[in-house]
């Protein structure tokens, strides 16, 4: 394909549309947050700090009187629902892992809260180890949309400032682009696991006649961009670059200021919805959306850190999703605590990169860098087994080792495999083989990818 496409095209399938534009289904939800958010964001770091503690107060004796899993965790404790009255009391609290999760999901949500309103779903998460949670049909997009709004505002943009998206896949297995525009115009979505030298000689011209403000997408893409304009000598000036859902490396964030003549704003958030943190205009590390969820970092007992620069585990409490209320979640990630305050005065917290997502990419026979992330993208793929890791030695070819879960069978080994190969598309040959233990790195950190690829 070298013939630059015709712009503008409607997309053919509703599910595009969601997947390119923040949905705002339910439009009352995102107003009330929107609204409430831009005030909060103006308020003094005390005045936050009051709403947080009342949050979390209202959240855990919401949880225990009404999900039976954090009622048995105050009956175990001995604690009554009145006992827990304050932020310090946070940390009677035992944390909750992805075992926990894994084992006791259903007993984590709302006696009263009504099961048809929620979807359920099972992605890799940051592990490896597959977590199912429960998301609000309605509710939780039109909030979430609401927060990634705002911190766009951050950068001088809104939620319909034009922009080219290159995150993975554009549509799914049932319908596969290589690119396409959403249905008001706003942005261009560019299947970045399609992004070769190849493709790059459509794509950029596209972009181009596009017109964007701003660029938004996967750091690995991103920068797999920012090398192509490079290599060939160009530059692509935008307002902004908005990178999110992988670690963004110091070399990666130059080469895409260096192409894109703008700053790079990362948001760091993860699908079990806990911490939302990201870049403001000053770039001195990541504000932890407060209203949001409540973070600590905790070192390797668990044990809440609080001196500057240590390292440690991420660990959230939702403030927000009350219809299945995380409290003391285990996200997986690692980020460095500080006390230090961001010089735009906004009254939240700041941790510094969120440093331990590795970048993981598997190489096809043409060349191109499918993001695990975007593999992890679908809901229930790897749901019939206990962990699984991609090994690759050769582009185009992976074997994929999984542990089997009771549900695990051929036919649910055939739909791994074509759904997999769908998304990743050209010639991939993928081979499923039953493991009974999955290798692990030396520091004992889960890896979705082993890969000897040379060159890679
Ligand atoms: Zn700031």
């Amino acid at each position: 394909m070298s013939e630059i496409p015709k712009l503008p095209r409607e997309l053919p399938h509703h599910k595009l549309y969601h997947r390119l534009s923040p949905a705002r289904r339910n439009r009352g939800v995102f107003a009330d947050t929107w609204r409430f958010i831009m005030k909060s964001q103006r308020w003094s770091f005390d005045r936050m700090e009051g709403y947080v503690e009342k949050r979390l107060v209202e959240m855990v004796r919401h949880a225990a009187r009404e999900c039976p899993w954090y009622r048995q965790v105050f009956s175990d404790l001995g604690m009554d629902v009145e006992d827990f009255g304050c932020r310090l009391d946070l940390s009677l609290l035992p944390l909750i892992g992805r075992d926990e999760l894994r084992d006791h999901v259903d007993e984590m949500v709302p006696d009263s809260q009504d099961r048809g309103e929620l979807v359920f779903s099972a992605t890799g998460g940051s592990s490896g180890i597959p977590v199912g949670f429960y998301r609000h049909k309605e509710r939780t997009r039109a909030m979430e949309s609401a927060f990634v709004t705002r911190f766009r505002t951050w950068a001088g943009a809104s939620d319909t400032t034009r922009e080219v998206i290159c995150a993975g896949g554009v549509g799914d297995e049932s319908e596969r682009a290589q690119w396409a525009v959403d249905r008001r115009g706003n942005s261009l979505a560019l299947a970045s696991d399609d992004l070769n030298r190849l493709n790059f000689k459509w794509m950029l011209p596209l972009a181009r006649k596009f017109k964007p403000r701003i660029f938004r997408g996967y750091p690995s893409a991103m920068a797999a961009f920012a090398n192509l304009l490079l290599e060939a000598g160009e530059t692509f000036p935008v307002e902004a670059v908005f990178t999110s859902s992988e670690t963004l490396y110091d070399a990666q964030r130059k080469r895409i200021e260096e192409a894109f003549a703008a700053k790079v704003f990362d948001l760091y958030g993860h699908s079990e919805r806990v911490i939302v943190a990201a870049e403001c205009e000053k770039h001195e590390g990541y504000h932890v959306f407060s209203e949001y969820g409540l973070l600590e970092i905790v070192d390797e007992n668990g044990s809440v850190i609080q001196e500057e620069g240590q390292v440690g585990e991420v660990v959230g409490t939702t403030l927000l999703h009350d219809y299945f209320p995380l409290i003391r979640y285990r996200t997986g990630d690692r980020a460095v605590y500080t006390a230090r305050r961001c010089s735009c005065g906004r009254p939240f917290p700041l941790i510094l990169r969120p440093d331990g997502r590795l970048q993981e990419l598997l190489v096809t026979a043409d060349d191109r860098r499918i993001s695990m992330t975007s593999i992890n993208r679908h809901d229930d793929l790897f749901a019939a087994v206990d962990q699984f890791q991609f090994h690759q030695r050769e582009a185009g070819k992976a074997v994929l080792k999984v542990i089997p879960g009771p549900d695990y069978s051929d036919s649910e080994r055939e739909r791994i495999i074509a759904s997999v190969t769908k998304h990743i598309g050209g010639d991939f040959a993928l081979t499923i083989e039953v493991v009974e233990s999955i290798e692990k790195t030396r520091i004992g950190k889960h890896r979705f990818l082993i890969q000897e690829l040379e060159g890679i």
